[in-house]
């Protein structure tokens, strides 16, 4: 496949808008998240006419905040939901094989506290391996407890018995997302951030529109589609006609990210907690380390979710039982994330036993619903939700196009290909790139990272890294300005790279740097440009404030 890739620019996004404005679609997706990513993927797949609306920046949502495993839920065995085990394994390895840049095998060794739990975790994992079909990259494997410390040698565990070797995959939730809707894009759709739906249309007894204020400049206006999807996660209820029951329960999650040096862990790890013994992750994402998660209630404010001082807390007490020569302390805290998982509502059942499945339904004539699920299985549920509303002829794709949920992604690419492309391409030789750069562009950005990487050669500075300790380097900031519909500061440090996560201090000077070269290429005023650093150092303090506040017992906990 030649690299040409379809610009979609925050430049064109008036352009985008009149299109909005014009245009009747098949299906208008509401919420840019991964549900909706997937959605708007699955129609233009199927010959569709699509768009997409997302009221803050694509995947501002719960698609940013996840643990960033496309996993199996090898826990909900334990609520005997085998059936979602058994789908949520198949699309794991089916992304693993559409996505291979994206969604890439990783070890996770499962701390086993005694010979009784040894015995019950190999059994336990063994119909985890029966129920993947025997598809997992590897099947799950016991450890003894020397070659856990040939693997991690910095483990220290009191009382530790020994662990179960699996492999999941990892991705990048927030770029996952984006790539999915870019794929819809490519496949001709329309999709635009900062686009709000206020409220749904309806004529006679049916759904007609969605009445729209454009975020950037506050204007009104309408959308006419013939079938209207509210993938909105947390914020579902928003959207539904007065009078219906709640569907959503919403379970905030957080994280909380490290330098991979300061706690001394090679790769993945799910060890628990001495305060409530639930399970945590500790993941390896190249020279960093992400610990998560809690799962609790969450009544707050569904746009201003951050961690607190007890989670940070909880997390440090982790750390430290396990990695005790690491004496983590806050200094070495780079940043932190926290979201709310889009529950449906199970009566009497706490948020942590609460199923994962999606939940599809026809609201009215042409308004559907679609919520709850999990990253991992996005197509799935995309490809549910269109079958559905095919049988309640609210759309019609051609039977030629049916079955072509599992086409791979066109921006996806194996590591054969990309060493084949790069090795073969004399402008990205002769850049002489160093390995990790090379490999954080290949992980991130698929086959579009090559016309990335083709962009420094008109200008070698693009080259240079954008801050210190941190892979990402200024053509990537281009490249997002270029084709991922970049409209903030916030939105290149925050979702299209983990640039402020894994910030230490300084985001004055980070938000400064991104937004001199941003209004460059926007043509921002000064004012705007001191406008958007401010935006973003305030948000970058809000993802450490626990730090400089304690709050009480009874609005934070652990676990
Ligand atoms: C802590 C945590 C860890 C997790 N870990 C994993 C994991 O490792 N693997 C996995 O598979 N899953 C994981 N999940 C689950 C997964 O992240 C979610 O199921 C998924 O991200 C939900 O996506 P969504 O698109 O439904 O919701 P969201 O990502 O929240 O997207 C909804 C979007 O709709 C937008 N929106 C809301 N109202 C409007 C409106 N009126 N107009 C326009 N746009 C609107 C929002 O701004 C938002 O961007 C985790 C979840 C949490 C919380």
């Amino acid at each position: 496949m030649s690299t040409k890739l379809k610009t979609w620019s925050s430049k064109d996004r008036q352009k985008y808008l009149n299109d909005l404005k014009k245009t009747t679609y098949d299906v208008l997706v509401i919420g840019g998240g991964i549900t909706g990513a997937g959605v708007l993927r699955e129609c233009g797949l199927k010959g569709l006419k699509a768009a997409l609306i997302e009221k803050d920046d694509f995947a501002f949502g719960t698609s940013s905040k996840s643990t960033r495993l496309a996993h199996g839920g090898v826990r909900y065995i334990l609520n005997l939901e085998f059936g979602l085990v058994s789908e949520e394994t198949r699309e794991r390895d089916w992304l693993r094989d559409a996505y291979p840049n994206m969604a890439r095998p990783v070890p996770i060794i499962y701390a086993n506290y005694s010979l009784i739990e040894a015995i019950i975790m190999a059994l336990f994992f063994k119909v985890y391996d029966a129920l993947a079909g025997f598809g997992n990259y590897r099947n799950s494997r016991h450890i003894n407890k020397k070659n856990i410390k040939r693997l991690e040698p910095n483990l220290m565990i009191p009382g530790l018995h020994s662990g179960t070797l699996l492999y999941e995959c990892i991705i990048n939730d927030a770029r996952l997302t984006l790539e999915v809707i870019k794929e819809g894009v490519i496949l001709g759709a329309t999709a635009v951030n900062y686009a709000k739906a206020n409220k749904i249309i309806s004529k006679g007894k049916g759904a007609v529109g969605v009445e729209v204020v454009d975020r950037e400049t506050n204007e009104t206006f309408i959308i006419s589609a013939k079938t209207i999807v509210n993938a909105t996660g947390p914020w579902t209820d928003l959207l539904m006609p007065k009078g219906t029951k709640p569907l959503i329960r919403p379970a905030k999650g957080i994280h909380i990210a490290v330098k991979r040096e300061s706690i001394g862990n090679v790769s993945g790890l799910y060890v628990k907690s001495t305060v409530d013994k639930r399970g945590v992750f500790l993941l390896a994402h190249g020279e960093f380390t992400h610990i998560g998660t809690t799962d609790t209630d969450y009544r707050g404010d569904l746009n201003e979710c951050y961690t607190n001082n007890l989670e940070y807390e909880y997390f440090k007490g982790i750390i430290n039982h396990c990695f005790p020569d690491a004496k983590f302390a806050p200094e070495d805290l780079l940043g932190s994330y926290a979201g709310s998982r889009p529950l449906v509502i199970e009566p009497g059942v706490s948020a942590d036993k609460t199923s994962r499945r999606e939940y599809i339904s026809e609201v009215m004539p042409g308004f559907f619903v679609i919520a709850g699920g999990k990253l991992t299985i996005f197509r799935a549920m995309a490809e549910k939700l269109l079958t559905f509303a095919e049988k309640k002829k609210a759309v019609t794709v051609q039977k030629s196009k049916s079955l072509c949920s599992k086409t791979p992604f066109t921006l996806g690419i194996t590591r054969k290909e990309w060493d084949i492309m790069i090795g073969g391409n004399p402008t990205i030789r002769g850049l002489k790139l160093d390995e990790k750069t090379t490999e954080h562009v290949y992980q991130n950005y698929g086959r579009g990272g090559i016309i990335l990487l083709e962009s420094i050669k008109k200008d070698p500075s693009l080259k240079q890294k954008i801050a210190d300790g941190q892979p990402n380097i200024w053509a990537e900031l281009d490249y997002a300005l270029d084709y991922e519909q970049v409209t903030h500061v916030k939105d290149f440090l925050l979702r299209r790279t983990d640039l402020s996560l894994h910030q230490r201090g300084n985001h004055d000077e980070l938000g400064r740097k991104i937004a001199a070269r941003m209004a460059q290429r926007l043509g921002w005023d000064k004012n705007r440009a001191e406008r958007e650093v401010s935006d973003y150092v305030t948000l970058a303090f809000k993802n450490k404030f626990f730090l400089k506040k304690t709050v009480t017992k009874s609005t934070a906990r652990g676990g």
